[in-house]
């Protein structure tokens, strides 16, 4: 595994002990949630948008559909894109101190900039949805209906490969436990944010006889109570 050096405009700056650029580190953040925001501009006007991505070795996908105004503008349909930046949150806590001012929270993040390029490829397409699929939910691109060529075509999926990357990451507990403050009588501490899966939900429409399928309940059999929810 590679590490990524970072570029200037890439470095932490702000509370740089924070700031991480190996790809174990960026890796780990990235495959943590499907959710990420994808920022572009367009004439002038920033945009950050919520949406999923799936991480295939050193590549990141983001996908919709091919109308979207993200997706185009960031494809250039076909002139060769856009520069656009990923980002990837994880509240892991709440840090609660002595003075308001050093309230704080845990968190991993990750950065990522680059030009996105668009897939051309059916196949590669394909792959890329296969990833998106299995990064929701690990064995579901098996168990459900996969896309046809129509489905393929009004899909775009859009590839930034991780050059250009940061992850920002805070641990630990509130920072006035050494000063002035440190003698108030206020609780100071961190309350760990811990998120699980609920009983599922089956679709009234289903037919009676379909059960939960074995993906889903993996997913609920691997959580712990205490496990650190969707992932
Ligand atoms: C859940 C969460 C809550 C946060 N709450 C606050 C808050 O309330 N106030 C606050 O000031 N900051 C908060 N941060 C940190 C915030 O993301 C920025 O790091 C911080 O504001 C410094 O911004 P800057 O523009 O000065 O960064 P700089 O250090 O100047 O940014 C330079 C480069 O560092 C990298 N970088 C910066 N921040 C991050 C990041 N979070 N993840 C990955 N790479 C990064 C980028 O590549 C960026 O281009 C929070 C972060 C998270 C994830």
């Amino acid at each position: 595994m590679t590490s990524v050096p970072p570029s200037p405009r890439i470095r932490v700056r702000r509370e740089p002990h924070r700031g991480a650029y190996d790809r174990a580190t960026i890796d780990a953040v990235l495959d943590a949630t499907p959710m990420c925001h994808l920022a572009f501009v367009q004439d002038g006007q920033p945009y950050a948008v919520a949406t999923l991505h799936a991480r295939v070795g050193d590549t990141v996908y983001v996908h919709g559909s091919a109308a979207s105004r993200a997706l185009r503008t960031l494809g250039g349909n076909g002139d060769g894109g856009l520069p656009g930046c990923i980002t990837v949150s994880l509240l892991d806590g709440l840090v609660l101190a002595r003075s308001v001012f050093e309230h704080s929270v845990n968190y991993r993040s990750v950065m990522l900039l680059g030009t996105l390029i668009a897939l051309d490829s059916e196949a590669d397409k394909r792959t890329a949805l296969e990833a998106f699929t299995e990064a929701v939910l690990p064995g579901r691109w098996a168990e459900a209906r996969q896309p046809n060529r129509q489905e393929l075509a009004a899909t775009t999926v859009l590839a930034l490969p991780i050059e250009e990357a940061s992850a920002k990451v805070r641990t630990g507990g509130p920072g006035d436990g050494h000063g002035p403050d440190a003698e108030l009588p206020i609780w100071a501490g961190v309350v760990p944010l811990r998120r699980s899966w609920g009983q599922p939900e089956p679709d009234p429409l289903l037919p009676p006889d379909v059960l939960v399928p074995p993906s889903v309940r993996r997913l609920l059999s691997a959580q712990s109570p205490d496990s650190r929810g969707p992932r």
